[in-house]
């Protein structure tokens, strides 16, 4: 808890927490953490795209590592816990398995991505996209706020030419493992401290507006109007009534632009965001298409034009079955009782999952609130998850060691 308030420290913004990829904040918090790592006996370096990874050997040097982590960056004006957390709790169990010198069968690295949240490239994943081979090197002409290019930013920070180093070679690893806070309000609902991962839900991000006319509020009659806004408000009551009906479903409209934008001015047309998820992508595609429909529907009732545009899609990641379990094995020998959930949000993990299987651990939180500086965790419900990551290495040091 102590080092997850030192990390808070670190920041672009004086007052706030931000620390995007590739700025001098971030890297005096990856100097932090390395230390920690080698205080925790492992061996430390920065690979290309500039993720921390620390490591301790296995008495079999050759074999798969059991990977572990998190990342490292974080939103604008963000919490203390998510990411960090995650990092923390594996620097931890490592440490307590060098202090009653378990020997492994296996080494352990230890993951601080160097960019999860996208800040400041407007990306996902760019840390561990290098790590699973799944950077696209057109990813290195973007550009952030101050025209600077992903490219400029890593030569600082990473090495821009030895991106094909940090990828996982076959074999390198089996299995990547993430603890996290859970970022939404269940485990407080049902009162346990932590919670296994089933699978991280896929999601549709969505760009859609109606055109209709502008006019004036005070001249044009109702029926001879062609107000994009009204529209808006039906498809949003639609999303909200889908997902109250169809189990596991959220649907989310975040943003919504209606132009001209003056109080005495019918709406010319309206701009809307539309997020949908669910843990299970046949589902979440019916959903998808079902709005689209009614989109579709309501603009040719009210004589509007209409745009839906799919911005984005991620399919669902399923974690690892046999790992899964182990996990909740660990849980149970916590003395705890095992609760599954999806994660609504995405993780490291969705990415890692295309080079090793993966399983993750949520960690309570309070009122479910996170990417917000009132983001919280106990310190009875860390040191849970420490115990169960240890408990879990454990347990599988004694697996592989038949
Ligand atoms: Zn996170």
């Amino acid at each position: 808890m102590g080092r997850c308030d030192s990390l808070a420290a670190f920041t672009e913004e004086p007052g706030r927490i931000t620390r995007p990829y590739g700025t001098p904040s971030l890297a005096a918090a990856r100097d932090t953490v390395a230390r920690w790592m080698r205080d925790a006996g492992m061996d430390v370096r920065v690979d290309a795209i500039g993720n921390l990874r620390g490591r301790i050997e296995g008495s079999d040097r050759p074999a798969p590592a059991l990977l572990l982590g998190s990342h490292l960056d974080s939103v604008r004006d963000a919490g203390r816990y998510d990411g960090p957390l995650g990092i923390l709790v594996a620097i931890e169990a490592v440490a307590r398995l060098r202090a009653r010198q378990q020997s492994l069968p296996f080494p352990i690295e230890v993951l601080a991505f160097a960019d999860e949240e996208g800040l400041r490239f407007q990306t996902t994943y760019l840390g561990s996209c290098a790590l699973a081979g799944a950077f696209d090197p057109a990813f290195l002409e973007l550009t952030d706020g101050d025209d600077v290019t992903l490219r400029e930013a890593m030569a600082g920070f990473g090495n821009p030419h030895a991106l094909a180093d940090a990828v996982l070679r076959p074999n390198e690893a089996f299995a990547y493992v993430e603890a996290h806070i859970e970022q939404g309000p269940y485990l407080e609902s049902v009162d346990l401290p932590v919670g296994v991962v089933t699978g991280i839900s896929g999601q549709s991000r969505i760009l859609a507006s109606f055109k209709g006319v502008a006019g004036h509020a005070g001249t044009v009659a109702m029926d001879l109007r062609r107000d994009p806004l009204p529209a808006a408000a039906e498809i949003v009551l639609s999303a909200e009534n889908l997902a109250r009906q169809t189990p596991g479903l959220l649907a989310t409209v975040g943003t919504i632009d209606a132009t001209p934008g003056a109080s005495n001015v019918i709406a010319g047309q309206v701009r809307f965001s539309l997020d949908v998820r669910h843990p299970d992508d046949a589902v979440r595609n019916d959903a998808v298409r079902g709005l689209e429909r009614q989109t579709r529907e309501i603009a040719a009732a009210r004589a509007l034009g209409v745009e839906w545009r799919v911005a984005r899609e991620h399919p669902a990641v399923h974690c690892d079955a046999p790992l899964t379990s182990r996990l909740a094995e660990a849980v149970s020998a916590a003395g705890l009782p095992v609760e599954l959930l999806p994660s609504g949000a995405g993780h490291d993990a969705v990415v890692m999952s295309e080079a090793v299987p993966v399983a993750m651990l949520f960690v309570r939180c309070g009122e479910g609130v996170s990417h917000h500086p009132a983001e919280s965790v106990t310190t009875n419900d860390v040191a849970v998850a420490i115990d169960v990551l240890d408990e879990f290495i454990s347990a599988l040091t004694d697996e592989r060691r038949q």
